[in-house]
């Protein structure tokens, strides 16, 4: 079997502006609702996206729900009301495929590109049965990250479709599942993406911040950071009516709002030669360095109390842990950080680790106590 490197240094990427799409600047905007619901709305969300500087519209028309009875989307039908957008505004088109099915029915119906969704990625068998059919077809194909923090498993699956012969491939970033309730739907673990960059250096990525955020308030911060993380593009959910959208209503942005969104980006240069801008850079750089000076000091100042509540303590003889102080502890800071836009789930990891090391040195202590103690025993008898 080749290693991955040998696989990949034979196969050269081709950039978006490659897939005979009308684009040449990034980033590369694909925009649509989550799933195609009518003609109406597929039609007039459409027309409203050919206004802001969209390259390629998505739909979904089978759609992966976690409950049955959920809506699951249109099927077949939403085929032919792609294919009149498409005809009306010039906007070549995108759909999800999940089974060999999918991927004949769209090509029949001259869908420009096809994605696998993150359900589809974590499954090896899906992938390649997708990967057979589509040999010999020539198609761009998008791949988003599986719904676990699993990179081998994404290289897994684009190597798949590679080796079916597709030349036109990029990979999509939409964040990952975890238990933790925490900020996002899906958290972004960037160092991921970064890695499959590392590794795949030339392959097209794209953010898809929409499922990535599950809101639509944190779009913007999502795809701004994207952007300066080099992705090549975006693809961001818009509804004509998000209020009643049959699928992930909370993400959805109206076409108005998705222009003010793309509008408030900025595309930064890989590295910056503006003198202003790299001395402001290391401004900032040397405020950080003199922070974490301080935040080491605080620390080193905290044990030293945590040392003397262990003095007391021996003394009194008071155990160590104790639930409702440590209750308290975290109530409060996690406060202190919600007012200052520090995330919970932060909070409680940093507490966890300084909290582990209070009892740490408080122990030590009350050893130390403890030796003393037996130490002024010997001498006083
Ligand atoms: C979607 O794009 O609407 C979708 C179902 O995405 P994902 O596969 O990322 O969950
Ligand atoms: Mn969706």
């Amino acid at each position: 079997m080749l290693t991955l490197r040998q696989v990949f240094y034979m196969y050269e990427f081709n950039s978006l502006s490659d897939w005979k799409i009308n684009y040449s600047q990034k980033p590369f905007v694909i925009s649509g609702p989550c799933g195609a619901e009518s003609r109406e709305q597929v039609l007039d969300t459409a027309r409203q996206l050919a206004t802001k500087g969209v390259h390629l519209l998505r739909a979904g028309l089978w759609k992966p729900r976690t409950r049955p009875d959920s809506f699951e989307g249109v099927g077949d039908a939403g085929l032919a009301w792609l294919a009149e957008a498409k005809a009306e505004t010039g906007l070549p088109v995108a759909i999800e495929v999940a089974k060999p099915f999918h991927i004949e029915s769209a090509l029949k119906a001259g869908i420009d590109v096809l994605w696998l969704g993150a359900r589809t990625t974590v499954n090896p068998f899906l992938v390649q049965e997708l990967a057979e059919a589509l040999k010999g077809v020539k198609v761009p194909v998008m791949i988003k990250n599986p719904v676990n923090p699993d990179l081998a498993l994404w290289i897994g699956a684009i190597e798949r479709i590679m080796k079916a012969g597709i030349t036109n491939i990029a990979a999509i970033h939409r964040g990952f599942s975890s238990y933790e309730n925490g900020t996002y739907r899906n958290k972004p673990n960037w160092e991921i993406p970064i890695e499959l960059r590392r590794q795949l250096p030339g392959l097209p990525l794209i953010c898809d911040p929409s499922h990535i955020c599950g809101n639509t308030f944190m779009l913007l911060y999502i795809a701004q950071f994207a952007l300066d993380l080099q992705y090549d593009g975006l693809m961001i959910e818009s509804h004509n009516n998000p209020s009643v959208a049959l699928s992930d209503k909370n993400q959805q942005l109206t076409p108005d709002e998705l222009g003010n969104l793309l509008a408030q980006l900025i595309v930064r240069k890989p590295s910056s030669d503006n003198a202003l801008a790299i001395s402001r850079l290391e401004d900032l750089r040397d405020q950080i360095d003199e922070l974490d000076d301080q935040i080491v000091r605080l620390l080193a100042d905290r044990m030293r109390v945590a040392r003397l509540i262990g003095e007391y303590k021996f003394h009194h003889e008071i155990a160590v842990l104790q639930p409702e102080r440590w209750e308290e502890v975290i109530r409060t800071r996690t406060a202190i950080g919600l007012d200052n836009k520090l995330n919970k789930e932060f909070i409680l990891k940093l507490y966890n680790i300084i909290h582990e090391e209070s009892i740490f040195q408080q122990t030590q202590q009350m050893e130390e106590e403890k030796q003393n103690a037996a130490k002024d025993n010997q001498v006083t008898h």
